[in-house]
């Protein structure tokens, strides 16, 4: 028995813990760190901050990491400056990255990626000259002689990863890059020996597959990266997905790993509102159709929901990327029974992918210390202090967690009854559950770190100064912006805090001041507050809602329109409103923002931009919209209008002329417009790092 055996026997995830034999090298246990590109790849000294994110992931005992998506060439780079592994003299600075995660026993492979038409470059090339509708760059078509070469491009880049001193390589195969869209119809229109029948689309996959096996001999991980689901038209069928991963499997993969859906697929396959491991039933599936061990992946962020799959036996490994982001110890928590002390990723993208999608360095909105590790930390403090935090909100919990981190005595103080701050309304919106695990990280951290928490405790200035803190860190947050609307104090009028803190009875005909974050979010809480709604939580209802079909009936395993659009809406009729022209929740996330309108559109919510709100009265809302009045026939106008800071304990502090105390203002208190938990938490992170 291995030690590996051993502690995987004794912990609470015996299937994850335990070690994967590839025949010719074993994996110290079943977790596989997704592929994520973090932005370093480019920048000035960026291989060095790589090789710190990966080694603290390597150290907190991740299985096996993938890189970030590598080109083999200059044409398949996702960005002109993207980056790229095809010279002798590449090699130097990933031997950084390989050396600082093989002082531990994780396995690293390099993601090969040819961007195809996701190439965001006027010189990107495809399969044929079919424009993807998220690349203003149309593609040109391949000749032979272009797909021959980059198929001898992919197999030297493998054999440059070798020699860089990764274990293997992971060819990406999914998610709507070129070998996808050589592998489906939807882009794929030769008449070539490369398109037509499904032998001929998968050839580049198979050849490729084989041509880097050949280069790099027996004894290195090659993982393919399929797509099981393609979801769009013109995806593959379920025959064409297992007769390609046979293929793929008899050309020498050591494993395959599932990818789900096209960048371009209208269905939500990683954000918050996905119901975890929603996907791995087609990694399942599969496992009945080939013998090479599969890895499945999609929205598994705890090692319980992790044990589950495997314990079922959907795969033999699990892949998951973000979740790595967010906590990089989270092996050694579950290797330890600690999985309660794991920082667990929401799903929110708002740090992480639309980060990427900025062309920004990614980290994460839970731990800012993600791809900042030689730059956020928290060495023990020359001297520690006695710090009072008036506000248990995600700032201030955060600063908190930090500041006792490095041995400072930390006393928080809320009024609420409990901590989390507006997380506990966030919480409350369907498809935003996984806040709950952000709250109850921060109680976990707080008694680890033994600091003092007052609940139902209203910090004055007085107590303040007179209790001999040598530090007051104000994150008092924010209050809803109060609006001067004739008639504002109508009986009709709540805040967003009457509905979804204090769950006041709300009528059938609703009126939404304000399309932000929130508006967003009420709008969804007052469609899906029926008792018909379709549970978040329900996998085969969820699927079926955006349209997927679990028998694989369909190409793209998509359901007929007719079918996946016989949705039950919600019986309330609501308006979403804004005064700006442009398109209502244009301002939401770059990866998430499609989703929330998608999800109301369902919901037949009628979403109004450009409206003068005029007055509210016992006949409803009165809106002027291109100079044409109209009444909104409501029983409730919400008001969802953005928010002003809190900040009269500062200020108060502020005058106590004479006190010796520090006295430092976060999060939503310091500055409420464009506010969001990132902020909020890096901001307390950074205070925390130097106070
Ligand atoms: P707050 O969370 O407002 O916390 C301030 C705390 O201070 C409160 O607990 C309050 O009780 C306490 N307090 C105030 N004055 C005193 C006093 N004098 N004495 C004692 N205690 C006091 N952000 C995102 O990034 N992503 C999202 O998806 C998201 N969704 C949201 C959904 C909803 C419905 C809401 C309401 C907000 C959402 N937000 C989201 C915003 C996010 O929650 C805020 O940006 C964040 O909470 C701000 O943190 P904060 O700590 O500055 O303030
Ligand atoms: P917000 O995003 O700034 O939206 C405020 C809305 O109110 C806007 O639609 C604005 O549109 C409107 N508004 C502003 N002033 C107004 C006025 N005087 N009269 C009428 N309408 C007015 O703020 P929020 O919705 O309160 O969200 C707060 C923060 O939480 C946001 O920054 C957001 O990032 C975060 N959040 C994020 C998510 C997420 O899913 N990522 C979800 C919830 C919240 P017009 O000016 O055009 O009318
Ligand atoms: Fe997860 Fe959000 Fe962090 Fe990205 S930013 S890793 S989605 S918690």
């Amino acid at each position: 028995m291995t030690n590996n055996d051993t502690q995987s026997n004794n912990s609470a995830f015996p299937n994850l813990l335990a070690p994967l034999d590839l025949g010719f090298t074993t994996l110290i246990n079943r977790t596989l760190m997704g592929s994520m590109h973090t932005g370093l790849e480019e920048e000035k000294g960026g291989f060095d901050k790589l090789a710190a994110f990966y080694e603290a992931r390597a150290k907190g005992g991740v299985g096996l990491i993938v890189t970030g998506g590598i080109s083999p060439n200059a044409r398949g780079r996702l960005t002109p400056l993207g980056c790229e592994l095809s010279k002798f003299w590449h090699v130097n600075k990933h031997k950084k990255i390989t050396r600082a995660v093989h002082q531990y026993p994780t396995k690293i492979c390099l993601q090969l990626l040819h961007a195809g038409r996701y190439s965001y470059h006027p010189f990107s090339f495809a399969p044929s000259k079919v424009k993807s509708p998220i690349n203003p760059f149309t593609p040109s078509a391949m000749s032979v002689r272009q797909i021959k070469g980059t198929i001898k491009d992919f197999a030297h880049s493998a054999s440059l990863a070798q020699k860089a001193g990764y274990d293997g390589v992971e060819i990406m195969g999914s998610e709507g890059y070129l070998i996808n869209q050589f592998s489906c119809i939807r882009v794929n229109k030769r008449t070539d020996e490369w398109g037509g029948s499904v032998e001929n689309r998968m050839r580049l996959a198979i050849s490729i597959v084989k041509a880097v096996r050949a280069k790099v001999g027996e004894k290195f991980i090659i993982i393919f990266r399929q797509s099981m689901l393609d979801l769009v038209e013109g995806g593959n069928s379920w025959e064409d997905v297992v007769t390609m991963a046979k293929a793929v499997e008899a050309a020498g993969a050591t494993l395959i790993n599932t990818g789900i859906g096209w960048h371009e697929a209208r269905v939500p396959t990683i954000s918050t509102s996905v119901p975890r491991a929603a996907f791995t039933w087609i990694t399942e599936k599969m496992k009945q159709e080939v013998s090479i061990p599969l890895v499945t992946t999609n929205r598994i962020n705890t090692p319980e929901v992790a044990e589950e799959v495997l314990s079922k036996g959907h795969a033999d490994v699990v892949s998951m990327a973000r979740p790595f982001l967010a906590d990089a110890e989270f092996v050694k928590k579950s290797l330890e029974n600690k999985s309660d002390e794991i920082n667990t990723c929401i799903g929110c993208n708002q740090a992480c992918l639309d980060h990427v999608f900025q062309q920004k360095r990614a980290s994460c909105l839970v731990n800012p210390t993600a791809c900042y590790e030689t730059e956020l930390t928290f060495d023990k403090a020359k001297k520690n202090k006695r710090i009072a935090v008036v506000g248990a909100g995600p700032a201030g919990l955060a600063f908190s967690v930090y500041a006792a981190q490095r041995g400072h005595k930390v006393e928080i103080f809320d009024r609420a009854n409990e901590i989390g701050g507006q997380f506990n309304f966030a919480k409350q919106v369907p498809g935003k559950e996984e806040f709950y695990e952000t709250i109850r990280y921060f109680n976990k951290q707080i008694s680890l770190y033994d600091i003092k928490v007052h609940l139902s405790t209203e910090a004055t200035a007085d107590d303040l100064t007179k209790n001999g803190f040598d530090e007051i860190v104000i994150a008092t947050g924010i209050l809803p912006r109060k609006l001067d609307i004739e008639g504002i104090e109508h009986e009709k009028v709540k805040s967003y805090l009457d509905v979804l803190r204090d769950k006041q009875p709300i009528g059938k005909n609703v009126a939404i001041i304000g399309a932000g974050g929130i508006g967003f979010d009420v709008a969804v809480f007052l469609a899906e507050e029926h008792e018909k709604s379709p549970l978040v939580n329900d996998k085969a209802q969820w699927l079926k809602n955006w349209g997927v079909d679990q028998n694989y009936q369909n190409k793209g395993a998509l359901l007929d329109k007719s079918t996946g659009a016989n949705i039950e809406r919600t019986p309330r009729n609501i308006h979403l409103l804004q005064r700006k022209l442009s398109k209502v929740g244009a301002g939401l996330g770059k990866t998430t923002g499609w989703i929330h309108r998608a999800t109301l559109q369902k919901n037949g919510v009628k979403m109004l931009a450009g409206v003068s709100y005029k007055k509210i009265d016992d006949l409803g809302l009165t809106i002027e919209i291109d100079g044409k009045e109209q009444v909104l026939d409501v029983d409730h106008v919400i008001i969802c209008a953005g928010q002003e800071s809190q900040r009269g304990l500062y200020q108060q502090l502020e005058s106590n002329k004479g006190t010796e105390q520090g006295l430092h203002l976060i999060g939503g208190a310091k500055v409420a417009a464009e506010l969001d938990a990132k902020r909020a938490i890096r901001q307390a992170a950074e205070l925390a790092a130097i106070i």
